[in-house]
């Protein structure tokens, strides 16, 4: 049995697996990706030639942390394993079971005395009417793309949103040879006094910010138009998009103006992050809704423990705030780990590790509150016709037809167990965030006051007839090799 199993091999995971054995204790890493470095640091898989890592502007720490991890002899990998379920032993009262699934080698589990859940987040999915259609990404999808398979759309391109990323993104497609007509943006520019309430944040920020200006400057310099106070309404094609509709918005993203439209091959959608819960939620750990922090967030103590006895939290889970804030709270919680399973920890350590928290912290607050997705207008975005639950293809029309029904429903719950919204394979990672806002709208009552879906085992989808392994122990290794796949 592991003492720490972490589940997410992202700058949280590392930084938390680094720290933890450096207080000796004995680490698993699982991570359903080939490498470490999670989403901000993906990487192509090693086959690839120019497969090594290209540090990202602001982030020159993270060569140093990848390297270590992947040094270092004393954490055991997992990669490849999806962790699909967390289980508690009833003979065992300090042990947790994790149950993983691998494409190829199927299932087990692993058994470790304590959990940290560092597992991301991933793009906020938005409906509004042709958001289903092939050539409509995500940002961090078709970034994930370009980085780690080198592969970028064809054609034309059109991004939208009110997330920085898209900034980068945009970079990045027009790096590699494609022809980006506009970039929208929900928001305005920055008003002086919000720049100015930026400005106590920069400090050890300078580099990204310089970066993020220096993006902007290119791509204008490029001949790429990038619009405020514009939304994508909708997306058109027969197979595959070939022209959107942007309008216009006041500051509260409400439509103001005539709708344009532009052609493209391709729309590039990014309105921001949720923070990926699943298995906090399946686990059975508090949540609480915070907007700007990605939605549904774990709840915990100021040593990133959960609810749930032994489970621990960090990075996104714990509410989406950047690399630097991942990595701070990583090791935050392994330093807490180590101590509570009785290893020496100098309060130094803890100082030196709170302070990296809050400082981390100053930066995200402001970055969360200047980009936060307005829920409500996204919530707007679908028509009757559009499908929301693109799993179980239920249409915004027959959830509204459902809610007319039925007065007395306002739990996001009752909607997935009547309407099937959230049953399908993406456990509700696709809709919830919209049929959230459709029942907000219904109600007249805030988006959090409706709750959050429930998660079950498996929180990923995995074949029928792996689940009959399911309590198989996985083959643990000595201390070498570093990675048993
Ligand atoms: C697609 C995408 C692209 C992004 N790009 C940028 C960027 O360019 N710049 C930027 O500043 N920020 C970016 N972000 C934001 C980014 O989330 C953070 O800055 C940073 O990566 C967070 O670190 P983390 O350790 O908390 O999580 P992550 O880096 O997301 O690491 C989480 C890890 O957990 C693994 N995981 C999740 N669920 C499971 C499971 N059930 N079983 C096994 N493994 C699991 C994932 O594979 C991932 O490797 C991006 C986010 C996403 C979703």
């Amino acid at each position: 049995m592991f003492d720490l199993a972490i589940i997410g091999a992202g700058p949280a995971g590392m930084a938390a697996a680094l720290t933890a054995a450096d207080h000796g204790l004995r680490v698993v890493v699982i991570d359903e990706q080939g490498r470490a470095g999670g989403q901000i640091f993906r990487r192509p898989p090693e086959t690839f030639t120019g497969s090594e890592f290209r540090p990202t502007a602001g982030y020159e720490w993270a060569t140093a942390l990848i390297r270590r991890f992947e040094a270092d002899t004393r954490v055991v990998g997992r990669f490849g394993w999806s962790a699909i379920g967390i289980l508690h032993e009833d003979a065992e009262p300090d042990t947790l079971c994790v149950a993983v699934n691998h494409p190829t080698r199927g299932t087990g589990m692993i058994t470790a005395r304590r959990l940290l859940i560092a597992t991301g987040a991933y793009d906020l999915p938005v409906a509004f009417p042709g958001w289903t259609l092939p050539g409509v990404m995500a940002a961090g999808g078709v970034q994930t793309l370009v980085k780690a398979q080198k592969v970028a759309p064809a054609g034309e391109v059109v991004l939208a949103g009110a997330h920085p990323l898209l900034l980068l993104v945009a970079d990045l497609l027009v790096g590699n040879g494609v022809p980006v007509r506009e970039v929208a943006f929900a928001q305005s520019i920055p008003a002086p006094a919000e720049m100015l309430r930026a400005l106590n944040a920069v400090p050890g920020h300078l580099r990204m910010l310089a970066e993020t200006g220096t993006v902007l400057t290119r791509l204008l310099r490029r001949g790429v138009r990038v619009s405020p106070r514009t939304v994508v309404t909708a997306a058109h094609g027969t197979e595959h998009v070939s022209r959107v509709t942007l309008t216009r918005v006041d500051r509260r993203w409400q439509a103001k103006g005539a709708p344009r439209d532009v052609a493209a091959s391709h729309l590039v959608v990014g309105y921001g992050f949720v923070a990926s819960t699943e298995l906090a939620r399946q686990a059975g750990c508090e949540l609480t809704f915070d907007s700007p922090r990605g939605g549904w967030v774990v709840a915990h103590d100021e040593r990133l423990r959960t609810s749930v006895p032994g489970v621990s939290v960090a990075g996104e889970p714990a509410g989406v705030a950047g690399a630097d804030a991942s990595r701070a709270e990583g090791a935050l919680a392994a330093l807490a780990l180590a101590a509570d399973l009785g290893r020496p920890v100098p309060a130094a350590a803890f100082t030196e590790a709170e302070r990296a928290v809050a400082r981390a912290a100053r930066f995200s607050t402001v970055v969360q509150r200047v980009f936060e997705p307005d829920r409500e207008a996204l919530g707007r975005l679908a028509t009757q016709e559009t499908t929301i639950c693109r799993c179980e293809m239920v249409s915004r029309g027959n959830v509204d037809d459902f809610l007319a029904s039925a007065p007395f429903v306002t739990d996001v719950n009752a909607v997935k167990l009547s309407c099937r919204t959230g049953m399908g394979p993406c456990q509700g990672r696709y809709c919830e965030n919209t049929v959230a806002g459709v029942l907000a709208a219904a109600r007249d009552q805030p988006i959090g006051l409706g709750g959050r879906f429930s998660a079950h085992l498996p929180v990923k989808p995995v074949p029928v007839g792996d689940l009959g392994a399911l309590d198989t122990p996985l083959p643990e290794p000595g201390a070498t090799p570093r990675d048993i796949n």
